[in-house]
């Protein structure tokens, strides 16, 4: 349908004269009872209140998915996480799926978006997500922070003023700017005033600070003469458990806590200005929304609605709100899918729940008996909805890559090689429930941010504590034997490790981690035994072979030292470490001119790595060309001038 049909009002309207500008802004971890224009008086959300006001505001509007970046992809194509396929952090939104940005520009719109975290990272956790936009505001990729600002997380009032800038200097029409505000999102640690203002619940102050940045972006919107005719849409990416069903935070249960979201939707000239529908709508009805709003022809597949229909009063629907979540699987535990339908919601777990929302809007009394006819009537719609998802075959392969751990860990989130040690099972129905893990969660998640606040004591007793829940839990004696290891603890790093290589004994990251801690306590005869043993079970491991290399190295044997690092230039031909190793190799053989040879290629890569200038102008005095040994000495000591510098 197109636009015209909001005339339903009664009211003339006038055909308008160009595309509005369309501003989205998602603000993360923002419970919709948490607002107060949704009816929390213990909080100030002026902005949030005022859009209301000129806009309409969705009492009942859910995400599909509980973790930022599932959440955003739906936001971005209109499709459900299992049709588009960002499962997880760090998987590519595959070509296939057109975002709205892509529409938008092909309609003739100039696109910006401006993220808060670097989770929305699209070049590290979030590949695909910047595809249609002109220009998508990145991290640095080698920060020069050390605290958290900057390196992983902006400030709300940073990402508003970068992208005031940018519309500063881009003054096109018409333009369509996503802005992503990550503040409410733990930890919890509110600027002045608002730290002050809501001591005693710093995830309100979070929030209200979002408010206020908001506030300067629409002033700052207003100021330009774009607010009144622009399309803004405000919406939530997903909630917060805050202790509700024993959730802390948010990403493996799928309650109202973490689904149900605030969604509100300024129209241009402020048509319908105050209105509330209060039908179950979803995100995945933005795209077609927006699209209807811009007259954007192109209607790709998606699994949302246009809001137009509601908003003009034409649709008196509930529409079926679904939700999905794979993150328990990185802990070990089973995915969960549900259903919220005419007032009921199901879950499909190991130990299925059913809501009767209507009388129980807290979800607390499981009314689940599998003869039901409710319960039959939403699991059968949740299982044609699940056949309709694409085979896994159409997603992109995803994998995090190393160099984007710790910034995933410094969220408060698993990365890809805890999974590794958790998921090996063939039937994620035989996974335990999440339900009964969820405070091994929560140690976990503190366990982790401690870390990253450089709290080691306190992230040492959260997860002995895990450990006191369950002795055998692999995902948290992985992580107290890095700690350990981190903390320069090798040997109280190795029962940990050790008794994590006993339960998953094809574990090749265990056996890594293992042999590590074995080697850097000086135990190399067990630490080569451990390495050994995995490599014969999986022998593409550079890490591994990295890592007997510079044993080898340290013992002299020279031999082996250089057939350990040849096969780690085989796997990962650009690896200094082992082009330095290998190069140490060599030399400690006396066999100069391959060491040469070697270090020419590696330095006319572009490399700023001083070692290796060094170790090759080692080989050229060896070789009696005192004039090249004096370039690459020269080299070296400007590189090594150079980084002092800095
Ligand atoms: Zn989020």
């Amino acid at each position: 349908m197109s636009s015209a049909s909001l005339a339903s009002d009664g009211a003339p309207v006038p055909v308008p004269p160009a595309l509005p500008h369309v501003y989205l802004i998602t603000i993360d971890t923002l419970r919709s009872d948490h607002v107060r224009c949704y009816g929390y008086e213990r909080i100030e959300t002026p902005s949030l209140d005022q859009l209301a006001k000129d806009g309409v505001r969705f009492a009942e509007a859910f995400t599909p998915s509980p973790i930022t970046n599932s959440s955003h992809a739906s936001i971005l194509t209109g499709l459900l996480p299992s049709s588009h396929g960002v499962s997880d952090f760090g998987v590519p939104l595959a070509g296939a799926h057109v975002t709205l940005a892509e529409l938008l520009r092909k309609q003739g719109y100039l696109t910006a978006a401006f993220i808060g975290a670097v989770i929305l990272d699209s070049k590290s956790l979030a590949p695909g997500l910047d595809r249609g936009f002109d220009y998508y505001d990145n991290f640095p990729e080698k920060p020069d922070e050390k605290s958290r600002w900057g390196r992983v997380e902006r400030r709300g009032m940073d990402v508003v003023r970068r992208a005031e800038g940018w519309l500063d200097a881009h003054q096109t029409d018409p333009h369509f700017v996503w802005v992503h505000l990550y503040d409410p999102h733990d930890p919890y640690e509110p600027p002045p005033p608002y730290d002050e203002r809501y001591k005693e619940r710093p995830y309100d102050g979070e929030i209200a600070y979002a408010d206020s940045a908001l506030a300067d972006f629409l002033s700052y919107l207003k100021k330009q003469n774009w607010y009144e005719g622009a399309l803004i849409i405000v919406v939530g990416d997903h909630g917060e458990g805050l202790g509700e069903h024993g959730e802390d935070t948010h990403g493996i249960f799928l309650y109202d806590s973490t689904t149900h979201v605030p969604l509100i939707l300024k129209l241009p000239q402020a048509k319908q200005a105050g209105k509330v529908v209060g039908e179950q709508v979803r995100t995945v009805d933005i795209l077609p929304t927006v699209l209807d709003l811009t007259q954007t022809s192109a209607s790709p597949k998606s699994d949302g609605t246009s809001l137009l229909t509601l908003v003009a009063g034409n649709e008196e629907t509930s529409r079926t709100a679904f939700g999905e979540t794979d993150y328990p699987l990185r802990f070990g535990w089973a995915p969960l899918r549900s259903i919220r339908q005419n007032g009921y919601k199901f879950i499909e777990a190991p130990r299925p729940e059913l809501y009767d929302l209507g009388t129980d809007p807290g979800e607390t009394r499981n009314r689940y008996v599998p003869w039901d006819a409710t319960t039959g009537k939403l699991r059968k719609a949740l299982s044609e909805q699940r056949g309709k998802a694409p085979a896994t075959a159409e997603r992109s392969p995803g994998a995090v890559s190393s160099g984007t751990v710790s910034e995933l860990r410094a969220l408060g989130y698993l990365d890809a090689s805890d999974a590794r040690s958790a998921t090996d099972v063939p039937e994620p129905s035989l996974l335990p429930d999440p339900k009964d893990k969820i405070l091994v969660q929560n140690l976990l998640h503190t366990a982790m941010m401690a870390r990253e606040g450089g709290q080691t004591k306190q992230a040492r007793s959260a997860l002995e504590k895990a450990l006191g829940v369950d002795g055998d839990y692999p995902v948290a004696l992985r992580q107290l034997g890095q700690l350990e290891m981190d903390s320069g603890n090798y040997k109280d790093a190795l029962p940990y490790l050790k008794r994590l290589c006993d339960l998953r004994p094809n574990d090749a990251g265990a056996a890594l981690d293992y042999g590590r801690a074995l080697s850097l306590g000086g135990d190399f005869e067990r630490a080569r035994a451990v390495l050994a043993k995995s490599l014969r079970q999986e022998a593409n491991q550079p890490d591994a072979r990295l890592l007997l290399g510079q044993m080898a190295l340290k013992a002299a044997h020279y031999k082996s030292a250089e057939d350990e690092f040849a096969s780690t230039l085989l796997l990962q031909p650009a690896n200094e470490q082992a082009q330095i190793g290998l190069a140490k190799a060599l030399l400690g053989q006396r066999k100069f001119a391959d060491a040469r040879k070697l270090l020419e290629t590696s330095t006319a890569s572009g490399t700023q790595n001083a070692e290796l200038f060094e170790l090759l102008e080692q080989a050229y005095r060896a070789l009696g060309r005192p004039a090249d040994a004096n370039r690459a000495q020269e080299r070296a000591r400007s590189m090594r001038q150079g980084k002092t510098r800095n």
